[in-house]
């Protein structure tokens, strides 16, 4: 069976497709012009990374039996899911086709890893979750609970070794001279730009990625996610301030951690995935009316060790990057050094209209 790179979205297997140098005049599966082909007959290259991932699977059979039901997935949905191995344009079809076509051997000799619900049988054994996972053999929900009600500043709860190295895999640089935004509601002719930075110490109030008393500039990528994350009402007056770096800077950027390939780091990243993605979710949450600032404290604590990382005596990282929930293509970054950013014009906007969209519970 011949598929193609376009198929394959994972970065690490993609460039091994395309190193193999084959070029056909279309796809076979996904219909990509000139495209860079896998034929399964002749090519053996993904074999082996396919074989690894699929050890850390087991066929339901041989689940123990309080294996909880809804961790049992089709491989299939596993690989497109929750890892994003395949282009999502192709059908559960096509990608079970190139799987059984691509582990053969494998199919021949245990055809209910394929064909039958499996689980990643880690995922609850408490032992190995102890010394493996990011949140022990905890649940995102006791670790909160832990850090708002039982022990702010020392929980026993998270593995930050485990936190740190994941960190690592997720830097991303931002050069001197890019801008981002900030917002503040104003009065019609707007705010002068050195009203538009961050609050002073003894003003800042707690934020998701700061406590009281600790300043951060929180910025968003454009003009749009700016508008919505300060939640202006109709008929208000926005100064929107563009805030240029002034020096090189890394942040750790939460949002990639759907872009890390299971083959990168083996098992460990598939028991830690989701705790990873739920920081990213949670540190972009908007807080809604009735929430109290107790609820910052599980992201504040998780950002506040991210500002300790230090590299060679100087701090690792600038800030964070992470999604904003409110616009959903937008990004925002948390900044830990609001010096590290100069306000270098302020446009007042008027907002004009609103719209509700809502759901029926
Ligand atoms: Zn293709």
């Amino acid at each position: 069976m011949k598929f193609c790179s376009y198929c394959i979205v994972d970065g690490e297997l993609q460039p091994i497709i395309e190193g193999l140098g084959q070029v056909e005049s279309s796809c076979p599966v996904c219909g990509k012009r000139r495209a860079f082909i896998y034929d399964t007959d002749v090519n053996t290259e993904l074999i082996g990374y396919f074989n690894e991932l699929l050890e850390y699977y087991t066929p339901e059979s041989m689940l123990p039996p309080d294996f909880p039901a809804e961790e049992k997935k089709l491989l299939v949905t596993e690989l497109t899911d929750r890892w994003h191995i395949f282009n999502t344009k192709l059908n559960p079809t096509d990608v079970y086709r190139i799987m059984r076509a691509l582990c053969a051997e494998k199919y021949g000799s245990m055809p209910n890893l394929f064909d039958a619900p499996v689980g990643i049988a880690e995922l609850n054994d408490i032992e190995y979750l102890k010394s493996r996972s990011l949140l022990r053999s905890n649940s995102w929900d006791d670790f909160v609970e832990s850090v708002k009600i039982q022990n702010r500043f020392h929980t026993n709860h998270i593995e930050l070794d485990i936190l740190n190295r994941y960190c690592s895999f997720i830097r991303k640089v931002y050069k001197k001279g890019t801008a981002f935004f900030r917002g503040r509601i104003s009065p019609e002719e707007g705010f002068p730009t050195e009203e538009m930075g961050a609050p002073p110490s003894d003003k800042a109030t707690a934020g998701r990625a700061n406590s009281a008393g600790i300043r951060c500039l929180y910025l968003a990528s454009d003009l749009d996610t700016t508008i919505h994350e300060i939640r202006a009402g109709v008929f208000d007056y926005i100064s929107i301030g563009r805030f240029e770096l002034t020096k090189d800077i890394v942040v750790v950027d939460l949002k990639a951690i759907d872009h890390i390939s299971p083959f990168f780091d083996g098992c460990d990243f598939i028991i830690n995935k989701e705790h990873l993605r739920r920081i990213n979710m949670e540190i972009g949450r908007a807080l809604r009316r009735s929430d109290s600032v107790l609820d910052y404290i599980p992201t504040q604590y998780i950002a506040d060790f991210i500002k300790s990382i230090s590299h060679e005596g100087k701090p690792e990282y600038a800030g964070i990057e992470y999604n904003s929930t409110i616009n959903l293509s937008g990004q925002n970054l948390a900044i830990f050094y609001p010096e590290l950013f100069v306000c270098t014009e302020v446009e007042v906007y008027h907002i004009k209209e609103l719209r509700y969209d809502k759901e029926r519970l």
